[in-house]
Formats: C-alpha cells, sequence, structure tokens
C-alpha cells in the first residue's frame, strides 16, 4: 500500500477546508470497507485519507414532515433495522439488510454504499482494463458472469454494486451533497453515470465533493415498498439483480 497522510475530520466544514486546498489529492474514508481494498490493491493512491467516521452530525435517521433524512455516515445495520424505514420505506431497509454480512452492514455507511467501487473482477485485480487506462474491456470475452452488465454496456461492462442505490432511486430520494464551491442536492436517479458517460467515474461528485445527507420524500403510510436481490449464493454477496419496486 502507498503510504498517504491521515485526517481525522471532526465537521463537514473541515472537510470543506481540506478539499479545497487538497480536494484532488484527498480521499473520503468512511467505514473503509472499500476503501481499504482499494488502498491494498493500489487500485487507488491517495496522498491524503479524510476520515469521516467520527463526525457525529453526519450519523443519523430522522423523520420529518416531508420525508426522512438520513446521515451519510449513518451504517448499513442501523437502516436495517430502523423502525419508521422498516415501516413506510420498506425497500431500503430490505435492501440495506441484503448487503454483505453483518459485519459489512456494522462497518458500512450509505454514503460510502453509494460511492463505492465497482467489483468486475478486471477491475479489481492486475488488468490494466479500459478503465484503468487500457484499451479494452476483457470481460467482454472473459468471465463475464457475474458483476456485469447485459444491456447497455458500451466500452465497459461494469455495473454498479451498490444495493441501496436500487431502492433510494426507485424511492425518489434525493442525494445532499456538500462542495467546496457550492453545496448541490440531486436526484438518486441522476446520481450515477455509466460508462458511456465517463469511463473512469461512477457518479457525478467532483474531486471536492462529497455527500452529506440522503433525503425520501415522505409517502403514504403503509405503502407496502419492495427490494429483491438475487445472488449465487444465499449470504455475503454482491446482486446478480436486483429490482426495487414502490406503488404509485
Ligand atoms: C465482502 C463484501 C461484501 C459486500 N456485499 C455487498 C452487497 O451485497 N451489496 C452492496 O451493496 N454492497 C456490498 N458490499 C460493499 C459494502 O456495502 C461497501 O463496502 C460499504 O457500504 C462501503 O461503505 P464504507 O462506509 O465502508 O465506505 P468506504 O470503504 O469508506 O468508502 C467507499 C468509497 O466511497 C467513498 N465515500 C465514502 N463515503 C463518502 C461520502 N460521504 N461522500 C463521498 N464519497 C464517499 C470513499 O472515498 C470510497 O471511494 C460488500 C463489501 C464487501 C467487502
Amino acid at each position: 500500500m502507498q503510504s498517504f497522510k491521515w485526517i481525522n475530520a471532526t465537521s463537514v466544514d473541515e472537510v470543506k477546508e481540506i478539499f479545497a486546498q487538497q480536494g484532488d489529492k484527498a480521499r473520503i474514508f468512511a467505514g473503509g470497507s472499500d476503501l481499504m481494498t482499494m488502498l491494498k490493491e493500489r487500485l487507488d493512491m491517495p496522498e491524503l485519507i479524510v476520515n469521516i467516521g467520527n463526525i457525529k452530525a453526519l450519523k443519523y435517521i430522522r423523520e420529518e414532515e416531508d420525508g426522512v433524512r438520513i446521515g451519510a455516515m449513518t451504517v448499513l445495520a442501523d437502516i436495517a433495522e430502523h423502525p419508521v424505514l422498516g415501516r413506510n420505506f420498506t425497500a431500503l431497509a430490505q435492501a440495506a439488510k441484503a448487503v454483505g454480512s453483518p459485519q459489512i452492514r456494522n462497518m458500512g455507511s450509505i454514503g460510502g454504499n453509494l460511492c463505492q467501487r465497482p467489483r468486475c473482477w478486471y477491475f479489481r485485480g492486475p488488468f490494466m482494463c479500459i478503465r484503468k487506462g487500457g484499451d479494452t474491456c476483457y470481460a467482454v470475452n472473459g468471465e463475464n458472469q457475474y458483476y456485469h452488465a447485459i444491456l447497455e454496456g458500451e466500452d465497459c461492462f461494469m455495473v454498479h454494486p451498490s444495493d441501496t442505490a436500487v431502492a433510494l432511486i426507485a424511492l425518489d430520494a434525493d442525494i445532499i451533497i456538500a462542495g467546496v464551491k457550492k453545496d448541490r442536492v440531486v436526484k438518486a436517479e441522476n446520481f450515477f453515470i455509466g460508462p458511456g458517460e465517463d469511463i473512469e467515474k461512477e457518479n457525478i461528485l467532483e474531486p471536492d465533493e462529497f455527500i452529506t445527507e440522503i433525503r425520501i420524500p415522505a409517502i403514504e403510510i403503509n405503502t407496502r415498498s419492495t427490494f429483491l436481490k438475487t445472488r449465487i449464493r444465499g449470504a455475503w454477496n454482491f446482486a446478480l439483480a436486483s429490482v426495487a419496486e414502490v406503488p404509485s
């Protein structure tokens, strides 16, 4: 692993200040369950790691009149077990519960789940694929039975691995983004980008931006939303396919 500088941030404003000075060299560390692998495999080599795990102001699930607000550092286990989410935003609670294993759900934050990197093994392995600056997507003629797109692959056939993303898009959620120049709000469905738009990125975040909150608009009480996921084994695995449905 390449050495890096580590900062324990204590507030959102402090993160913004750090990003204002060294945004392109810094990376957010939330639970670290994905980032640590990226660092160890030298797939990501930032000079500075900004730990947001101690920012208490980013850990909450709040019910408000217009819906529910979830801080970016809220762990998936808390989302899976939250009574209001389980009752009124069932698809999200089910999606959080479908992630990996209890250990991953206790470590992994919702912000990190939305910003995790692709699981394509050519991207994760020692291959100079098109996503890493090469000129070939090895999945096209190689091992492509899991974690790859069957539609609209274009140059790279990676799919986004996040279970909660599927539920949040169906629930019409907003993603609240803090930035050095300005804060902004985007619909979850506009947050993610495919390889056709930018081969190196999976979302619209600029280097000096990060997620602070997820907002889900209120829906009628007892609306029975659902999340379903199919995978190669019963636990500890990413989706082969998943679907979320929210009746309107
Ligand atoms: C064995 C295993 C099985 C898994 N199975 C599943 C699964 O079935 N379904 C699923 O959806 N996921 C699965 N995951 C992925 C897991 O859910 C994510 O690793 C986890 O949610 C990431 O959260 P984190 O807080 O640890 O993020 P980190 O690892 O700290 O960060 C991940 C990435 O997001 C960025 N980031 C983190 N927070 C923010 C933020 N607030 N704003 C901007 N960028 C941010 C980081 O810079 C980094 O690039 C699995 C992971 C493992 C290791």
